[in-house]
């Protein structure tokens, strides 16, 4: 008996070398734990993370967390960049602080816009449609090459990240500006600001990316264990473990400190502390290096998602028009590619009614598990009709094409309020 699966659409067997190759957790092993799971999380869009239970912790027991994204502004924001504006927005409302940034020095540098240009593809394409989607101003929206703090921070990454180990994830050689890589080491420091003292000091950060942002994550990761004063490791003795706190560049006083705050024995360069628990040992270090100046980062935490594939089969992508529907399409337009998206359909009517249809192959079917249907149970009508050959993909695509009208008309409409409030983002 073949079992049904209404989200088998996004299915995970093309992401399991991310699990076995790159050490991605499972996102499923948390959801349990997650009091109002998002529909990203519900349909196991969201597969998979990296210390999300630090995040987690955080959100249950009501202590600080954030989460932070950042957007190009070189082309039109898309159904693939609500996903992540909407996950920012979640994390928010689940009490987080939220970051928006606009990576208006990749553009300049990589795709050549002009400053006037990131200017208005920042505020009319991404931040008009975030703030449309429900982020609140208690978050943060910024320009990257209006923040200080970030060009600051990223500087200083910079003396910890060297060319081969750029050049590796992001492909660059003797030819690659150097504005490029500065752009680069700027979205390491995007995603460790929230933890700068100017917004309450080390906490856990969630990244939303999509799965092939990964590289990026774990350089981010690699710099914030470098920029610490100390390395804290679970250390095996001959009988027992143990933790080391080791901080070479450290101030001698930060490390005997560490040594009389947790009862440990202090080296030259490093302190080997017994019967704690990593966590306590961490913690009281993070004082320690605050107190002495330090960043004290934690490394900061991601989620993977799926992505969509363009409405035509194949890939989404910003070159291909009829692939993808901009947040700011004339609602007409847009219904018009839903009912010219590919289907999951059976060559004959005929056929149809005895096979069923293939919702897993269907971009139409995506569009209503991932944006336009909203109730779990509904969406599982559609999907058993389907299979069972009771739905007819032309009636289901001017469903499908209503429901995406609706949003078009009602988001726009949304927009143009937001419009109006960009000076409570400190925008205009
Ligand atoms: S009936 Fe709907 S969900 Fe099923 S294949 Fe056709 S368009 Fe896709």
């Amino acid at each position: 008996m073949t079992t049904l699966d209404p989200w088998g659409a996004v299915k995970i067997d093309n992401y399991s070398k991310l699990f076995d190759e790159f050490g991605i957790s499972k996102f499923d092993d948390l959801l349990a734990r997650i009091p109002n799971p998002h529909r990203y999380m519900r349909r196991h869009v969201i597969f998979g993370h990296r210390s999300y239970d630090t995040v987690l912790d955080a959100m249950l027991s009501k202590k600080p967390f954030a989460a932070m994204s950042g957007f190009m502004p070189s082309g039109k924001a898309h159904l693939g960049h609500k996903m992540v504006m909407e996950e920012i927005i979640w994390h928010q409302q689940q009490g987080g602080d939220a970051f928006l940034a606009i990576a208006d020095m990749e553009a300049h540098a990589v795709r050549g816009k002009s400053w006037k240009e990131c200017r208005e593809l920042g505020i009319n394409e991404y931040i008009l449609s975030a703030i449309a989607l429900g982020f609140e101003p208690g978050g943060h929206i910024y320009f990257q090459s209006k923040s200080n703090q970030v060009k600051d921070l990223a500087f200083e990454l910079g003396i910890k990240a060297n060319f081969s180990e750029l050049s590796a994830i992001y492909g660059f050689n003797g030819e690659t500006n150097i504005a490029h890589m500065v752009s680069a080491i700027t979205q390491s420091a995007d995603i460790l600001q929230p933890q700068l003292a100017e917004f309450g000091g080390p906490k856990p950060v969630v990244i939303p990316v999509g799965a092939d942002q990964d590289p990026h994550i774990r350089l981010t990761r690699g710099l914030a264990y470098k920029v610490n004063m100390f390395i804290v490791e679970e250390r095996q003795g001959q009988e027992k473990s143990f933790i080391s706190v080791r901080g070479k560049a450290a101030p001698k006083e930060a490390l005997s400190e560490i040594a009389k705050r947790t009862g440990g024995k202090l080296y030259e360069e490093h302190v080997d502390v017994f019967k704690r628990t990593l966590e306590e040992v961490e913690k009281i270090v993070r004082r320690v290096e605050l107190q002495y100046g330090g960043y004290a980062f934690m490394p900061p935490a991601s989620t993977y998602h799926k992505f969509m594939t363009g409405l035509q089969g194949g890939k989404m992508s910003s070159s291909l028009p009829e692939s993808y529907i901009a947040l700011t399409e004339p609602p007409e337009e847009g219904a018009k590619k839903v009912m010219r998206a590919k289907t999951g359909g059976r060559v004959t009517l005929e056929e149809q009614k005895k096979l069923g249809g293939e919702p897993d192959k269907c971009s139409v079917y995506e569009l209503l598990l991932f944006h336009l249907i909203d109730d779990d149970n509904e969406l599982l009508e559609v999907y058993k009709d389907c299979v069972g050959g009771t739905r007819v993909c032309g009636n289901c695509k001017k469903h499908a094409a209503e429901l995406m009208r609706g949003f078009l008309k009602e988001h726009q409409e949304k927009r143009e309020q937001a419009r109006e409030r960009l000076d409570e983002f400190g925008l205009k």
